[in-house]
């Protein structure tokens, strides 16, 4: 068996594969797994894949194999098996990806630890049995992570709606890859927040990441990033893509064999990420980061982004928005099992009337039956923010911290956004806590912002479970450093990061965010800094 992948150049698959104790121990990170059976000899470039199970995939492998489930970790769709693939499962397998399971998440994404989930906790184990105390794999993309961590896939795809990618990716000590939004297809991965979903990619190093992104060396593959799928609504039209790539002198691939260069390049470290929640060892390992850049060649820079403190907020209020929305559907009649079986008090209730309690009783049932508590959190607090008295308070407040956030990335970043027919204005007054500001700035014209992925290192489970119950927004703080390029729809990698502190020594993330469609240089760039 390939316990690493190396690019992904990889020539055999084992058909027998003998779980290690570490494995077996953490099978939980697998909702199903396809059955390893004998595989015909394989020519060049496969790899193991394991998918998110919030991505339709049908048969596994071959068409005799018995369809896999969608479960997007909710009793709703325990059963659910999709009719059609998602459209990045067969790009992948176009490119040699063979499927070996669909691994447990936060039910439809929604969380930050894969704790939210009717299958059971991902969990992430110490290296040895006498480790015993078992940590947050992140989330919501803990299972995929895991799967890569510990060697039983190569590449993992996940979903990053607001850093369901890059956190599992820090917290496993793996890379965890978020591109620009409306790059990979999004068709038949269920959706969560419409605006914000993306389709991301995890494995132990950066490189085969940022071939099948970039295309191989050989020319012959196709990179992800040119792809277009007209099946996607939001997926960015050919035409879109070319101009792009050319409006700007942007690097576009193919990935150099060497490091990619980083002289000249210039790393901006945004002021307001150095927050008091920021655990010290991390901070220590990101000043060490940027030390090491600094002796690569690179230019480091302090700069600002000041509506960056309003933007977990916000997402915090868009993605439930969209999310008590998208999940109107599931009613146990069109969506979703229907949980059947009247009990008396239903009937008390549908004496004499016309037909429509009926219905209601059924949605109730199965919507109550169907959805995890944290979901239901997020419908109450999505159908909160969209009703007609909150409405201005929160929604629009929240959309028009959005609009600052992408024009701060856009004010710091030196190449402009190729969505912008003209460089935007700022007027940074227009949040009142930034009056004073101005000579704060910092120079602008940065390549990359550097900064953590997370606040922490992954915390231990069981007091995840434990501040789950007592404070269950708690959780909503591990995504502050990785919301802000999912509303401004920025490229972003996290890289692992060691870093020392009490315990010894743990992994961190390290992030790099891109201006939107510079994910090829971010990528190599990546490589470079990991
Ligand atoms: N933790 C965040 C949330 O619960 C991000 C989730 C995601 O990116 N899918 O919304």
């Amino acid at each position: 068996r390939i316990g690493r992948l190396r690019g992904l150049s990889l020539r055999h698959v084992s058909s027998t594969r003998q779980a290690s104790p570490i494995q077996r121990r953490s099978l939980n990170q697998f909702i199903s797994r396809v059955q390893q059976h004998d595989q015909p000899a394989l020519e060049q470039r496969q790899f193991r894949l394991a998918v998110k199970d919030n991505i339709a995939t049908v048969s596994p492998n071959s068409e005799e194999e018995t369809p896999l489930t969608t479960t997007c970790g909710s009793n709703f769709l325990a059963s659910y098996r999709s009719p059609f693939e998602a459209t990045i499962v067969t790009q992948l397998r176009s490119r040699g990806a063979l499927l070996v399971g669909k691994t447990n998440l936060d039910e439809f994404g929604m969380g930050s630890h894969s704790v939210h989930t009717a299958f059971g906790a991902v969990a992430q184990e110490g290296e040895h049995e006498q480790q015993a105390v078992k940590h947050s794999a992140g989330g919501s993309s803990g299972g995929s992570a895991v799967a890569v961590a510990t060697g039983e896939a190569d590449l993992a795809l996940g979903t990053d709606t607001g850093g369901s990618v890059r956190l599992p990716a820090a917290y496993t000590g793996v890379v965890g890859f978020k591109p620009s939004y409306g790059m990979l297809s999004r068709y038949g991965v269920v959706p969560y927040a419409n605006s914000l979903d993306t389709v991301g990619l995890l494995a132990k190093e950066v490189r085969p990441i940022a071939e099948l992104i970039l295309g191989g060396a050989d020319k012959v593959t196709r990179g992800l990033w040119a792809e277009h799928d007209p099946l996607d609504p939001t997926s960015l039209s050919h035409g879109a893509r070319r101009r792009c790539a050319n409006q700007r002198d942007c690097y576009t691939g193919p990935l150099p064999k060497d490091p990619y260069p980083l002289k000249n390049l210039k790393f901006g470290l945004p002021l307001e990420y150095n927050i008091t929640e920021l655990s010290p060892s991390i901070r220590h390992s990101w000043s060490a980061a940027a030390a090491k850049l600094q002796s690569l060649g690179a230019r480091l820079v302090p700069v600002s982004l000041p509506s960056t403190r309003h933007a977990l907020s916000a997402y915090y209020v868009i993605a439930p928005a969209e999310a008590s929305s998208n999940l109107a559907k599931y009613d146990g009649i069109r969506y979703g099992t229907r949980f059947t079986s009247p009990t008396e008090s239903d009937a008390a209730v549908l004496e004499g009337s016309e037909g429509q309690e009926e219905e209601g009783i059924l949605y109730a049932r199965a919507r109550t039956a169907g959805f995890g508590d944290e979901v239901k959190r997020r419908i109450l607090l999505g159908a909160y923010t969209l009703s007609s008295a909150a409405m201005d308070n929160y929604f629009l407040k929240a959309q028009k911290v959005r609009r600052l956030v992408r024009r701060d990335f856009n004010r710091v970043f030196a190449l402009p956004n190729p969505l912008l027919d003209k460089p935007e204005t700022f007027e940074l007054s227009e949040l009142p806590e930034t009056v004073g500001l101005e000579d704060k700035w910092g120079p602008t014209e940065v390549d990359f912002l550097l900064c953590p992925t997370a606040p922490t290192t992954a915390p231990r489970l069981d007091e995840v479970l434990s501040e789950e119950e007592k404070d269950p927004v708690s959780a909503y703080m591990n995504d502050v450093f990785t919301v802000p390029a999912s509303l401004a729809g920025l490229p972003a990698i996290s890289v692992p990061m060691r870093v020392e502190d009490k315990e010894g020594a743990g992994m961190a993330g390290l992030q790099l965010i891109g201006q939107y469609w510079d994910d090829a240089r971010l990528l190599a760039v990546a490589e470079t800094v990991a």
